[in-house]
């Protein structure tokens, strides 16, 4: 689905203090984003702020700022972070010299700078258009014109109004959330599409057309997600669109085999829900699961894969040479090897009240969709994992105050180590520990936790907008045959994890599972490394596996 295209262009802010730097720099920036982007100049970081500000009050938005770091009254960092109070989302670069290369790493930390050029950056069109097409690629993707595509509307409390925000957000469409309790153009809008209280959520669509609390499904298709497939037999289907689904997808359609990715939610998996991701290799300050999401569907997209979603695989069957997968409408695809890329699920919290809550101020990885909720608040997450971690940092950035729940006496054991840095470091972060969620209470939303000391056994009642929960995981092997052996908590054994292959029997390849011709890549494999790297590692090499499968070796 695509939005229409605004009137008005974004704009790329230049500010160098040298003229002739200036000119260099505007001309190769006019002359290949002329087209898509108005492209500023000033001479100071000063003039810069002045532009800056009278461009904010225009309503106009700004895309990338890129600012030599040398300049005498205000260096590039120093504008770069004012500029950034203005325009959070646009995309900040430095322009430095070897010397400054130091500070600009430590700024990448401390600044969240998104990226510093050297001087000279000539060729252009090898160290200067490349970098930045990346950034302005990302800005696009969460980019939202005034009059973008798709308008939700609904009570910011509701579990359905917040299932289908989720839902837009991770399948990465646009769209304008108006609060039916706070936005002056929620009347009129519902209004216009006869809705009445019950029948929100309410969806408006480009074209005009309202869908009155509609399912996912409906949505879905309303807005171009594909869900039946263009084949009866695939050479390979993958269940699941996490990072090793995706990988997957990759390598198995740019290697020429027809492949097709069925996902019951949204790709991404997992690693869609994470706010920022820092330990991915080649991505030195970090990027967010819902553009590394983005990139991978794109790719896998570009290759040929076909992608289903939100459609669940609900049964595995072997009908040599076929494996025959059951997806959720009942209609069945037939493919000539499978892999079960399933992930994990999160676990529920168990206290009174959370499952009247879920989606009403309690989440199971959602920091990013609900952030805004809990805008000037208090939070709670509830965990000591990197997930745990990560949604604290970015919470803090809209919350009052977050406060880390943690059962154990400390992070150290669970943590990555420049996480509990930055919790520390960050004012708005308290870590409890050996603390537990007793009880949620509210009228239809959450408003306050019981908080349980697990030491002295003290309950405290406090005031709370929402509660993150990131408490672990079960794997997603329910749909499987017996056939698919596990491990006792469910997830799937293969290769030399299975049990030794009787005399004359076929040994297993290493992601292979019980069942011939059936892989297991990522968390859902038993013992794996629950991270995307290793995710992103296995579903390429089961690819591998697969080819050596189809090929009879
Ligand atoms: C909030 C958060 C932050 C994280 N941050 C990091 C990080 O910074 N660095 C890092 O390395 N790791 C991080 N992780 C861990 C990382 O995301 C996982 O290890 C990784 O996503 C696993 O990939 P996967 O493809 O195996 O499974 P998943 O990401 O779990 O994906 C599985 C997919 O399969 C789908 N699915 C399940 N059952 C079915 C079915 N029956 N039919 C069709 N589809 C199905 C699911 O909907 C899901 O989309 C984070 C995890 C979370 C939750």
């Amino acid at each position: 689905m695509t939005s229409p295209r605004p009137a008005v262009k974004p704009l790329i802010v230049a500010v160098d203090d040298d003229p002739a730097v200036l000119a260099a720099v505007s001309r190769d920036l006019r002359r290949h984003y002329g087209e898509s982007y108005r492209v500023v100049r000033a001479d100071s970081g000063a003039r810069a702020l002045e532009l800056v500000q009278e461009a904010k009050l225009r309503g106009d938005d700004v895309a990338l700022f890129l600012a030599d770091q040398r300049m005498p009254r205000m260096s590039g960092l120093e504008f770069l972070e004012q500029a950034r109070e203005l325009y959070p989302d646009a995309r900040r670069v430095l322009l430095t010299a070897y010397a400054d290369t130091e500070a600009s790493i430590r700024a990448i930390n401390e600044t969240q700078l998104h990226y510093y050029l050297m001087k000279p950056w000539d060729p252009p069109e090898e160290r200067l258009y490349p970098v930045l097409d990346d950034l302005l690629d990302d800005w696009r993707a969460q980019w939202h014109p005034a009059f973008t595509g798709v308008t939700v509307v609904g009570h910011a409390y509701a579990p359905s109004t917040h299932a289908l925000k989720d839902f837009l957000t991770r399948n990465l469409v646009p769209y304008r959330w108006l609060d039916v309790e706070l936005s002056p153009e929620a009347e009129p809008l519902l209004k216009a599409a006869a809705a009445g209280p019950a029948d929100l959520p309410v969806v408006v669509l480009p074209d005009g057309a309202a869908l009155l609390a509609p399912e996912l499904a409906e949505v879905a298709a309303r807005v171009g997600l594909k869900q039946r497939p263009a084949l009866k037999s695939y050479d390979l289907v993958i269940v699941g669109a996490g990072p090793a689904g995706l990988a997957a997808a990759v390598y198995g359609a740019s290697e020429g085999l027809a492949t097709l990715l069925v996902e019951a939610e949204a790709p991404g998996g997992q690693a869609g829900l994470s706010s920022a991701i820092e330990n991915y290799l080649g991505f030195p300050s970090g990027l967010s699961g819902g553009d590394l999401t983005r990139r991978a569907v794109t790719q896998a997209r570009r290759f040929g894969a076909e992608i289903l979603n939100p459609v669940r695989a609900v049964a595995l069957r072997r009908e040599d040479p076929y494996r025959i997968v059951t997806l959720s409408d009942g209609s069945e695809v037939a493919a000539r090897a499978v892999l079960i890329a399933t992930g994990v699920a999160y676990r529920r919290l168990d206290a009174p009240g959370a499952d009247e809550l879920a989606g009403a101020g309690v989440y199971y990885g959602a920091a990013v969709t609900e952030a805004m909720s809990v805008k000037d608040r208090r939070a709670f997450v509830v965990g000591a994992g990197n997930s745990a971690g990560q949604a604290a940092m970015y919470l803090s950035r809209f919350a009052s105050e977050v406060v880390v729940l943690v059962r154990g006496s400390g992070l150290a054991a669970s943590m990555s180590s420049y996480l509990i840095a930055q919790l520390e470091a960050n004012e708005r972060v308290k870590v409890r520990c050996r603390t537990v969620v007793a009880g949620l209470h509210g009228q239809g939303r959450l408003e306050r936790v019981t908080l349980r000391d697990l030491d002295s056994g003290q309950e405290t009642d406090e005031e709370a907008a929402a509660v993150f929960v990131f408490i672990g995981a079960s794997p997603h092997t329910e749909w499987l045959p017996e056939e698919v052996a596990r491990d006792p908590q469910g997830y799937v054994l293969a290769g030399e994890d299975l049990p030794a292959a009787g005399q004359g029997k076929r040994e297993r390849a290493w992601l292979e599972t019980s069942v011939p011709g059936v892989f297991v890549a990522g968390d859902v494999r038993s013992r794996s490394v629950k991270r995307i790297a290793s995710a992103v590692g296995e579903g390429a090499m089961a690819v591998q596996a697969v080819h050596r499968y189809l090929a009879g070796a």
